[in-house]
């Protein structure tokens, strides 16, 4: 049923467009122990960096599973700003997807990355995710790479909205949407809640698809109206980044959760630490892109392992 959306453009060699490596390496041995971890972090002034592996304890699914390889492909930037078509395609997806997404809670890993910043071994929070989890979860200093689910901004006009408002709007404009997709995932006995991504999208018969209205614009009228979050083949933009850079670079340490490392999004972070001798430790599941540049890599589940490392920094 799922049909790919197409395959996000691959930008040059340094691109900071959000482009991703298909293949990663698939060893998966750890470096270093837990004690090295702990006394990594027992330092202080560590700069984390999450991705989606973080949220899956949360219900979020990762793109990747546990040999990195990708599951599902997301709608890129150029074929959402291309065509209505797509825009509609994308609303009528993410209005589905969105009310388990906005459903989901902090886990335990949230809740301990929140901990070991008031106990203050942790500055600040770099996060790939767009849930705003972290923040739920009562941290502070956190910078969103990839934007923040809770918005929306008008391509043609640039006005921002909520997230939440505009999801009443498509309700009101969709009555019974919602009806007749639990009809249809009934039908094909689809379990449609585990097809959820990390953004909130969700696979969608094409027939339900053309039925929906997408969500126009207050000010402008146009039905341009798009996530406040960098899609795929979209840039972070640079503002963000020369933060993320500063914050790395005077970090005592970069600890990574739950991120592959597979977009240079994130990557690079890793690898400006790397250059600048600060220590950097993953924790995933999956193997990583950065595994080269890691000081200390575990190959660990993140809710226990960041239990573990509470306790044993005492708290
Ligand atoms: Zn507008």
């Amino acid at each position: 049923m799922h049909q790919a959306d197409g395959i996000p453009p691959r930008g040059p060699g340094g691109s900071t467009r959000l482009a991703t490596s298909r293949t990663l390496p698939l060893e998966t041995h750890d470096l270093g122990t837990f004690d090295d971890l702990v006394d990594l972090v027992s330092g202080g002034g560590v700069v984390v960096l999450s991705g989606a592996g973080l949220s899956t304890e949360s219900g979020i699914p990762d793109y990747r599973g546990p040999d990195g390889t990708r599951r599902v492909e997301p709608m890129t930037y150029g074929e959402f700003a291309g065509s209505s078509d797509a825009r509609r395609r994308y609303w009528a997806r993410s209005y589905i997807g969105w009310q388990r997404f906005n459903a989901a809670e902090p886990n335990e890993g949230h809740r301990v990355v929140t901990e070991l910043q008031r106990s203050g071994y942790v500055d600040s929070v770099i996060t790939q995710n767009v849930d705003g989890l972290h923040q739920a979860a009562g941290a502070s200093d956190v910078v969103e790479l990839h934007g923040s689910l809770d918005r929306a901004v008008c391509l043609t006009c640039g006005e921002v909205t909520s997230r939440l408002g505009l999801h009443e709007r498509m309700t009101e404009a969709n009555p019974g949407f919602m009806e007749r997709f639990a009809e249809a995932a009934a039908a094909v006995g689809s379990q449609w809640g585990e097809q959820v991504r990390p953004d909130g999208d969700i696979v969608l018969q094409d027939s339900l698809v053309e039925s929906f209205h997408t969500p126009r614009c207050l000010v402008c009228g146009h039905d341009t109206v798009k996530p406040d979050v960098v899609f795929f083949g979209e840039s972070v933009p640079k503002t963000v980044v020369e933060q993320c850079f500063s914050l790395v670079e005077a970090a005592g340490a970069v600890l990574v959760l739950g991120s592959s490392l597979a977009v240079m999004s994130g990557y690079r972070f890793v690898r400006r630490a790397h250059q600048r001798g600060v220590p950097v430790a993953i924790v995933t599941r999956s193997a990583t892109r950065g595994d080269a540049e890691a000081t200390v890599r575990l190959h660990a589940p993140l809710g226990s392992t960041l239990t573990q490392l509470r306790g044993a920094l005492g708290h």
